[in-house]
């Protein structure tokens, strides 16, 4: 399954189920972003502040598989 993209006011996420280990670090990190009951599970729409992108990043960063990555703006 190809990489799917989810788009934020900040900073991007992109998920790659086939990648994932189902560790939750994401879901446990940040619930407002990463919710497997809503649609889409990644809200990256929430991360619209300097601060929030931040934690958003660090979150992203424990992932263990690397099915989460930051994809940075490039502007
Ligand atoms: S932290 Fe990474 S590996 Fe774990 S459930 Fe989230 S996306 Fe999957």
């Amino acid at each position: 399954m190809a990489r799917k993209l989810y788009t934020g006011p900040k900073v991007d996420v992109s998920f790659d189920l086939e990648v994932c280990q189902h560790a939750a670090k994401c879901v446990h990190g940040f619930p407002e972003v990463f919710n497997t009951k809503a649609r889409p599970w990644i809200n990256a729409e929430y991360a619209n502040t300097d601060e929030l992108a931040d934690k958003l990043r660090a979150v992203v960063a424990t992932c263990p598989s690397g099915a989460l990555r930051i994809e940075e703006h490039l502007t």
